[in-house]
């Protein structure tokens, strides 16, 4: 159910790169920000080691100047997202590739100390005191070093972020209310797009991935949220777009028309991991259970 103004609620998401906010969450992200909620999106590194994805940027002009171009890329998203934004200063770890995997190097954000990296974020929580976070889950959503460490850090700082006696020199204390992990790339989501590609006489993009992909109905369970946002889909492309050295416009992101995602999966996914206030699950908002400010 749409609410007509939900002005006072705030919500907090923590990503580990510029595109992540557009890739996960973002049309809920919309939808909310129609809503009247603010929402303020954490960046937990500058994607300084991302590869160029879209082959129409990968240039060495690009690639020379890639930390720039992120920010830039970011800004735009972030204006089409209508959200405001902190980075958290981190420095990307890249994505180790090679059998063994080479070491992370030095300083980069999946090697800090999980209490040192919280401070920052603890910060910003006291500064914006949302009533609800999103991270990833343990796992990372999928297992980049920096998309664990940002799990680390969000499940430290929502934990010390109404504590008094920790971090007592960022600000004053607040206790975000309910601690969301991200889950909308999981294999329902996949399998029923897939089906609905094929019901439509068109090529699925999915074939290949949910041959390998094992069904896993105990993972499945994890979700206890569904956030109705089929009409933000579009938004949430736009602001994907924005991110043009991470994604390629012709690549399998962009292969489904947005009618079949909005008939076969008009949700995005979340787990509800903890709860200051009651709310039952399943549940269809991120604010369920938290009064109007
Ligand atoms: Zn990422």
């Amino acid at each position: 159910m749409p609410h007509a103004s939900r002005s006072g609620l705030r919500l907090m998401h923590v990503h580990a790169h510029p595109d992540d906010e557009s890739s996960k969450g973002a049309a809920s992200t919309a939808r909310y920000v129609a809503e009247g909620v603010d929402v303020h999106v954490v960046t937990c590194t500058g994607g300084e080691r991302g590869s160029v994805l879209n082959p129409n940027m990968d240039r060495p002009d690009v690639l020379a100047n890639i930390t720039e171009i992120r920010r830039r890329e970011m800004e735009e998203a972030r204006d089409i997202l209508q959200v405001t934004q902190d980075w958290l200063g981190f420095v990307d770890s890249g994505w180790p590739e090679g059998d063994p995997k080479p070491p992370l190097p030095e300083g980069c954000f999946a090697l800090q100390d999980v209490d040192h990296a919280a401070e920052p974020l603890v910060r910003l929580m006291r500064s914006f005191r949302p009533h609800v976070v999103t991270t990833y889950d343990e796992n990372g959503g999928y297992p980049h070093p920096d998309h664990i460490q940002c799990h680390n850090v969000s499940v430290a700082a929502f934990a010390a972020a109404g504590d008094p006696d920790r971090y007592p020199d960022a600000g004053e204390p607040w206790q975000p209310l309910k601690l969301y992990y991200h889950h909308s790339f999981n294999r329902p989501r996949t399998l029923a797009i897939h089906e609905a590609m094929l019901a439509a006489g068109l090529d699925s993009p999915y074939a290949e991935r949910l041959e390998k992909w094992e069904a896993d109905p105990k993972h499945d369970a994890r979700i206890t949220t569904k956030v109705p946002c089929a009409d933000f889909f579009e938004a949430r492309d736009r602001a994907l777009l924005a991110h043009a050295t991470q994604i390629d416009p012709d690549g399998p992101w962009f292969a489904i028309p947005l009618v079949i995602q909005q008939e076969a999966w008009p949700t995005e996914d979340y787990e509800l991991v903890v709860s200051h206030v009651e709310s039952s699950t399943p549940e269809d908002d991120l604010f369920a259970g938290i009064p109007p400010q």
